[in-house]
């Protein structure tokens, strides 16, 4: 059996499997040399036998015995000695941070006898006191499972009754009253007194933090950020340096840049008198960092080098957790930290600039999510804005509304075409047609892993939550505020960056970067996040196999997409030509009874369509536009069968001939389908309705004849939609082949097909043989992989699959590798068996999202393709998969 316990100085950074990040991270220090109290780490396989078997090893105790031993020595006094104890910190620490997640005991060790030699041998009974009701304290909460309230209750009480205003002044006396009470709280609520022995101290504790790794935040946040439910924490036992021990004294913690904006300099918090989680929990307020320097020069200068070595050290930027005991500096924690999408792409470029790491690994450190968030509009700077609270910034984003309390009342206001903000305490699954139909979400409550969070997340929806100074009141209608009061109806704007909430509607402007790849701001003007996106963008350009294409079907969209990046479109949809104006030829050509009147109207569609693609072409002069022949069921282009039936009887009650609309309701009825999307749609469209494919085509290529004539180059692709048979595919090329031969453009134009039937890619070799290309449909090959219908699911239990973990994320957003992806692998393969030269690409929502993006490039096609917005996205991580 491998050692369950490593001394600090026996392990390593990269050993964060077996340590935790805490452990590998304070191990890595004690071996540059940096002052970390010494102790040691119990590794995460111990945890891991715990899970399973509900107690710790057999051999843990001999070996935490052992170092135990090893770290009294050490320190020169031992746990529990009355007149000079040693104390540690029980700390959990996984391998992936799960901040404030876990549980962490300070003072362990300290008990009625040795509280006494801590405060003679300190020279301060008030600190000693401290220290000891602090023990108590976290250990009732966390190892005994009592309420923190109790004793948060028992402190305010004490601190009531001296009209003292912070802990600082409660002084020995009142903190040993306290532990008096502390005490028999813990006795009244777990029936058993405080363990005054040390080891048992520990023993508990440890145990405490392998199972805070199953409680139930801890779960929630780990499926939504998916770590592996059975990798464990480690537990970190660290020898105790004190911060509240006077003025001299105290803790903080630093970043070696500022991870808000990247930029260097000195960012962090200081708190004097006082022990580390009192930093975080916000109890009295605390100083910048730089303050320091004039508090205590020598720990300041000590810190500043330190900073540098780990940055040096760790390449990146790191965050730390510091504590000052009299003067000299102690290091309690550091870790490469975490930072917003500005500061990732800054700081990313400048450690190239600065020499530390090349243009590879800074394009490894940026992600797709993070430029897609800095594409975000955002709020004029320079706009007058009232803030009224500071939340969390859970979803990005800057979104204005009227305020709306209910899901019901969204979803009215949003017919009305309002834009509202929905506002409640917390939101629950319920509300999620309220969140669809909100221009933001605002919360009092919950943090980033909140239901209103992470669904707003899920959706791309601006999200504040946590907003604790928003007294919501939905029953009433009312936020108070800092003594005013907003009812509902009145218009608020809320960042999901910054988390910030203001009164009124604050003027939004296009971000920097999206005026960079509109090209209307240069990448040298001067803007330092625009220079940084600039050099790493086209880096991955530089890199990356994976073409990038766009789904446009308008002019104005391919324009945009081209100047995004575009290498073509990938996807243009033809149904929207079907619509408006031209809605009544494609009644008549429904209607037709015959074949001419069927001709008439495909007459009339043609030049229409030719139009479209002239346009379309012309715009994509160069490169490839890959247009796919009608694919949705013909219906979709009648009204609706209710309404006309209404209609239709209306007339009749009244004695009136109801005519067209009579002839209509026959043919409405004669398309119903129960389920359109698996129905009469795609190629089997154009196998059934005779000259309608032709009419498309020849548009197509009469819209290329022309533009060649006018000396252009255009590039179309012909794609054949939803085929599972390769004899569907045969016929329809057919069709295609004829009428391109009659426009004289024979040969010239390539022929292709969707892959977005599970059938299809099965046998993808067979359809490879009538197939120029082929495009992955992953929106219709998840709905047929799962059968489930997009449209019909997302809102009706999506949440709860989401919240039970039957999903990290929907499918339809990131591609399911293990079901549909295998689909795609089969396909390729099986495709390229048959055609070498075969050309693939994916035109699904898909071919925008990063995980997706990897997928395909490992999965060996050649393109994907976006929508234009997402085209900056594809082209960085296409990048990053090539690395
Ligand atoms: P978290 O992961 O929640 O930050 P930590 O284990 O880092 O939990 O500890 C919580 C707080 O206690 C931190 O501020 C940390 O710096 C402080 N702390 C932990 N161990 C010690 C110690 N041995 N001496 C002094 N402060 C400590
Ligand atoms: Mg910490
Ligand atoms: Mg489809």
């Amino acid at each position: 059996m491998p050692n369950l316990v490593y001394d600090f100085a026996a392990g390593n950074k990269d050993m964060k499997d077996l340590l935790g990040g805490k452990g590998a991270n304070l191990a890595e220090m004690t071996n540059l040399g940096l002052p970390v109290p010494p102790g040691f780490t119990i590794t995460t396989e111990a945890c891991k036998v715990y899970l399973k078997t509900g107690s710790v090893p057999p051999e843990l105790a001999d070996e935490i015995d052992h170092h135990v031993d090893e770290l009294q020595r050490r320190m020169g006094k031992k746990l529990g000695q009355a007149d000079d104890p040693l104390l540690v910190s029980v700390r959990s620490g996984a391998a992936a941070s799960m901040p404030g997640m876990m549980e962490t005991v300070l003072n362990v060790g300290l008990n009625d006898d040795s509280v006494n030699g801590l405060a003679h041998q300190s020279g301060n009974p008030r600190f000693a006191w401290d220290a000891y009701r602090r023990l108590i304290q976290m250990f009732g909460k966390t190892v005994l499972g009592m309420e923190g309230e109790v004793f948060e209750d028992a402190l305010e009480k004490a601190k009531e009754a001296k009209g003292a205003r912070s802990d600082l002044d409660l002084d020995a006396d009142d903190l040993k009253a306290l532990v008096e009470n502390f005490k028999h709280a813990v006795h009244e609520h777990t029936g058993r007194e405080f363990p005054q022995d040390p080891r048992t101290q520990m023993d508990l504790a440890i145990a405490a933090v392998f199972g805070s790794w199953n409680s139930e935040r801890a779960i929630l946040y780990r499926r939504q950020e998916r770590i592996g439910a059975d990798l464990g924490t480690a537990v970190n036992i660290c020898s105790m340096v004190f911060g509240n021990l006077g003025m001299d004294s105290g803790t903080g913690v630093a970043f070696t840049r500022d991870p808000s904006t990247g930029q260097q300099g000195v960012y962090g918090d200081y708190l004097q008198n006082a022990q580390g989680e009192d930093v975080v929990a916000g109890i009295r307020n605390t100083v910048p960092l730089a303050d320091l320097e004039q508090i205590d020069k020598a720990s300041y200068d000590d810190l500043m080098r330190i900073m540098a070595t780990l940055e040096g050290h760790y390449r990146d930027l790191c965050d730390i957790e510091f504590t000052v005991e009299r003067g000299k500096l102690w290091m309690l924690q550091t870790r490469v930290g975490k930072r917003t999408a500005a500061a990732a792409f800054r700081i990313a470029t400048s450690l190239v600039d600065e020499g530390v790491i090349d243009i590879d690994e800074a394009l490894r450190r940026v992600k797709g999510a993070q430029l897609a968030q800095l594409m975000f509009p955002r709020f004029d700077a320079d706009a007058s804005k009232e803030k009224i609270a500071k939340g969390i910034g859970a979803s990005p984003g800057a979104a204005s509304g009227k305020v709306v309390f209910t899901s019901a009342a969204a979803v009215e206001a949003a017919e009305r075409g309002e834009k509202v903000i929905l506002v409640r305490r917390e939101t629950n699954p319920d509300d999620l047609h309220g969140m669809i139909a909100a221009q933001g979400i605002l919360t009092s409550r919950g943090g980033k892993t909140s239901h209103a969070a992470v669904v707003a997340r899920g959706m791309g929806k601006t999200c504040v939550c946590g907003a604790e100074e928003l007294d919501v009141n939905v029953a009433q209608g009312t936020i108070k505020v800092h003594g005013s009061v907003i009812e509902a109806g009145e218009m608020i704007s809320i960042d999901g960056t910054t988390g910030e909430v203001f009164r009124g509607e604050v003027p939004v402007v296009p971000s920097p970067v999206v005026q960079y790849f509109e090209g209307s701001l240069a990448p040298d003007a001067g803007d330092e996040l625009v220079e940084s996106v600039h050099r790493l963008i086209s880096h991955a350009d530089d890199v990356r196999r994976l073409g990038v294409r766009t789904n446009a079907d308008t002019a104005e969209d391919a324009a945009r997409a081209l100047r995004f990046g575009a290498e073509g479109i990938g996807l243009c949809r033809t149904e929207h030509m079907f619509l408006g104006e031209r809605r009544v030829s494609v009644e008549r050509l429904i209607l037709a009874e015959t074949d001419e009147e069927r001709e008439g109207a495909l007459a009339e569609l043609e030049p229409l369509q030719r139009g479209d693609f002239l346009e379309l072409l012309a715009a994509m002069d160069g490169v490839p536009v890959t247009i796919r022949l009608i694919d949705p069921p013909l219906h979709e282009f009648l009204p609706s069968m209710e309404d006309l039936a209404v209609k239709v009887a209306l007339a009749r009650e009244r004695g009136e001939d109801p005519g067209h609309d009579a002839a209509l309701l026959v043919a409405v009825e004669r398309l119903h389908e129960e389920n359109p999307m698996l129905g009469l749609r795609g190629v089997r469209l154009g196998l059934v309705v005779p000259g309608l494919f032709a009419m498309q085509v020849r548009a197509i290529a009469s819209a290329t004849v022309e533009l060649r004539s006018q000396g252009k180059d255009p590039q179309p692709e012909i794609m054949i939609p939803l085929v599972g048979a390769v004899q569907e595919l045969h016929l329809a090329r057919d069709e295609v082949e004829r009428v391109l031969a009659e426009v004289g453009v024979a040969g010239e134009i390539p022929i292709g097909t969707m892959i977005e039937l599970p059938r299809a890619a099965v046998i993808a070799d067979q359809i490879a043989e009538a197939a120029d290309f082929f495009s992955f449909g992953t929106n219709d090959l998840t709905q047929t992989t799962w059968g489930f219908s997009r449209d019909d699911v997302e809102g009706a239990f999506f949440s709860r699959y989401l919240e039970k973990g039957i999903f990290a994320v929907s499918p339809f957003e990131s591609i399911d590798r293990e079901g549909v992806g295998a689909l795609v692998r089969t396909g390729v393969d099986r495709g390229r068996a048959t055609k070498p030269e075969l050309k693939l690409g994916i035109c699904g929502e898909h071919g925008g999202d990063p995980d997706s993006i990897h997928f395909f490039h490992e999965a060996g096609l050649d393109y994907v393709s976006c929508s234009p917005f997402r085209i900056p996205v594809a082209r960085l991580e296409a990048g990053r998969a090539s690395l």
